[in-house]
């Protein structure tokens, strides 16, 4: 049996994040999207929206599981028994920070392979921070995450804007 992790902070969510698990979950038999922790990153949705959000949206994809990790990459996609780790490729400047991590993980355990899927030309633009910058102003971002988290974003910001 195949198992590959799609770890990444999905805060929230995007068409982008939700194009790559389609495909991913055509090619293995098991894909965990796998929400991190990212010391350096003060989270708008916590950890547990997050994945409660990705639940949500992939009910569709049965062979599709989430749930959140703390620690090292490698020694969780170890204890899942897992050896491929999926990446999405955006622009060149994803390059440097995919392959950095890449080639620490390869260090840390020989036996995980990292694949990046290139991103759908329609997402190439997208990512979490284009659409919490939009969603802040009220603009709209229908196009670029599923209804679910549109709604979620306009209650956060909504909140956060009146207290
Ligand atoms: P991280 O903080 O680990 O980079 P993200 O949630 O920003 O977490 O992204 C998770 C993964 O999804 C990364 O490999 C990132 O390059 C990829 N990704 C993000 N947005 C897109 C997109 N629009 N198209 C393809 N891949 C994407």
């Amino acid at each position: 049996m195949q198992i590959a992790v799609y770890p990444g902070s999905f805060d929230p969510v995007t068409n982008g994040h939700l194009d790559i698990i389609h495909r991913a979950s055509r090619l293995f038999d098991q894909v965990i999207v796998a929400v991190g922790r990212q010391a350096s990153k003060e989270p708008l949705f916590s950890f547990d929206e997050r994945v409660e959000i990705i639940q949500l949206v992939t009910t569709d994809l049965p062979n599709v599981t989430v749930e959140s990790f703390d620690g090292l990459l490698a020694h969780y996609v170890h204890r899942k028994e897992a050896n491929i780790i999926i990446r999405g490729l955006r622009a060149i400047s994803d390059f440097d920070y995919e392959f950095q991590l890449a080639l620490a993980i390869k260090k840390l355990d020989n036996n995980i392979e990292t694949l990046f899927m290139m991103t759908n030309s329609e997402y190439s633009f997208l990512s979490s921070s284009i659409v919490k910058e939009i969603a802040s102003y009220d603009g709209c971002v229908r196009d670029l995450v599923p209804p679910l988290v549109a709604e979620r974003l306009r209650q956060k910001y909504q909140y956060q804007n009146n207290s």
